[in-house]
């Protein structure tokens, strides 16, 4: 699966699990959106749920901004680079973030990074509106 049809489906059940929150405030919500809260109640939001596994190794892990605010993808490829495509990437540059790279590609390795995860960061960038907090995430179209 490329990242446009990952961030459509995952868009799409976000949307869903808010649509049935409306009676809730937006703590409510944010509380809602814990990891010990979701791999109970919401078990398709993500396949790590099914083995209770957590994709960052972190006390309070927070779902609700997954994938990340300052992500940046092209499926199409950014540029080249010396002779690999680059198909995504950190808009902040954070210290935590690696660089995933193949033969022939680059990629975003996020995997020690939890700043979208804490909830004082989902505070701070709170929308109900999945989509709208990530519009800058996927190509302009
Ligand atoms: S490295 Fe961190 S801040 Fe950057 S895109 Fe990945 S999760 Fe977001």
């Amino acid at each position: 699966m490329g990242y446009s049809s990952w961030f459509r489906q995952h868009g799409e059940k976000h949307r869903k699990i808010m649509e049935k929150l409306t009676h809730m405030s937006d703590e409510e919500v944010i509380a809602y959106f814990r990891f010990e809260n979701m791999v109970i109640h919401e078990p398709d939001f993500c396949p790590l749920y099914k083995e209770n596994r957590k994709c960052h190794e972190t006390d309070l892990l927070n779902c609700y901004l997954c994938a990340c605010p300052n992500f940046r993808f092209d499926d199409s490829g950014f540029r080249e680079r010396e002779g690999k495509t680059l198909y995504s990437y950190c808009s902040i540059d954070s210290e935590d973030g690696s660089v995933f790279e193949s033969k022939e590609a680059l990629h975003q390795n996020c995997s020690a990074c939890t700043v979208p995860h804490h909830e004082a960061y989902i505070r701070k960038h709170f929308k109900r509106d999945w989509f709208a907090i990530m519009k800058r995430v996927p190509p302009k179209s």
